[in-house]
């Protein structure tokens, strides 16, 4: 490991000021220590956040809900207001890493993770995101868990996250605060494709700290929940996976939510397919001809074809165990 200076803040101001030096904010330190153990990353600074008063989970004006950039995995799971209003989330929350990492874990941390692509952590291997302009082992390579949209020549790594395909269905927001004040971006315009420049993952300025991620107030009755395949039943990545919200009054959808990760180099929203749903009435028809837009504009790889009906598969299962059928 390379030497490193550490220092804890205890308010934001001192934060970003550290932030703005170049030091990289850590709290749970569930993905960056590991990083650093491997050399994959190798920062002259760390400045431990975990103090700052970001660990709140409320309930906004509108009947939304906003996530204090530090509570930690598995509070934001056992929340009763996280569990009653988006069992979607606190579902993606527990299906996630093990238990000991969940009570570490920050959600700010969560939807910052760098991704489980093997040869980005073997610092051996060619990689464009760990060393820019170095190539992409995977792209030849054993790639049988990586992405099949999103994808471009340099980069075909997906992101790791699960409760960020919850997040990207339900269309949040991430709420941030740096030297020139808050701003708030949507949760689709913060993770960034890797495009050319898959070594930039997300659209944070230099410094800025992630203060909450907000869930914007959805119509209500609303059932959802979070489905995730896998090669065995825990302590594992996606295969696929499958965020599901709906909003059905009068027996007719009227609103859904519909996202898949696992396949994804961000979490993959599936426009498509929720406007195949909008205006139907639920259905088993439905959700197959439905879940037949989820892979719209895949690639995929030498090893990974088959995550091509494996998502359509996922995502037509959790339709139906959210929508159910008549
Ligand atoms: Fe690196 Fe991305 Fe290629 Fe993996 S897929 S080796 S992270 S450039």
């Amino acid at each position: 490991m390379h030497p490193f200076s550490y220092t804890r803040v205890s308010d934001t101001r001192e934060a970003l000021k550290a932030g703005r030096a170049g030091g990289r904010y850590i709290a749970g330190g569930t993905t960056l220590v590991d990083l650093m153990r491997e050399t994959v990353e190798r920062p002259e600074a760390l400045v431990d956040i975990s103090g700052l008063p970001l660990r709140e989970v409320t309930v906004t004006e509108r009947g939304g809900l906003r996530i204090g950039a530090l509570v930690r995995m598995a509070e934001a799971a056992a929340h009763p207001k996280v569990r009653t209003l988006y069992p979607v989330i606190s579902q993606a929350l527990e299906l996630s890493a093990s238990a000991q990492l969940r009570n570490m874990a920050t959600i700010g941390g969560n939807i910052m993770q760098r991704t489980r692509c093997t040869y980005f952590r073997d610092v051996t291997a060619a990689c464009n995101k760990r060393e820019p302009g170095s190539g992409c082992a995977a792209r030849e390579g054993f790639n049988r868990m990586h992405a099949i949209l999103g994808t471009s020549d340099a980069c075909v790594a997906t992101h790791p996250s699960d409760v960020a395909v919850a997040f990207a269905a339900l269309e949040a927001t991430v709420h941030l605060l740096g030297a020139e004040g808050v701003r708030t971006l949507p949760f689709a315009d913060f993770l960034l494709r890797p495009g050319t420049t898959p070594n930039r993952e997300q659209a944070l300025r230099k410094g800025e700290l992630i203060t909450a991620v907000e869930i914007p107030a959805l119509p209500r009755p609303l059932k959802s929940g979070y489905l995730k395949v896998r090669d065995r039943q825990s302590y594992e990545f996606a295969l696929t996976s499958a965020a599901v919200a709906l909003h059905v009054r009068r027996g007719v959808i009227q609103e859904a939510k519909v996202a898949a990760g696992g396949v994804g180099t961000v979490p993959w929203k599936l426009p498509a397919v929720e406007r195949h749903l909008v205006g139907e009435r639920p259905s088993e028809s439905l959700w197959t001809s439905a879940a037949a837009k989820a892979a719209d504009g895949a690639r995929p790889l030498q090893h990974n074809g088959f995550k091509v009906e494996l998502l359509k598969r996922t995502v037509a299962r959790q339709l139906r165990i959210v929508g159910g059928t008549k």
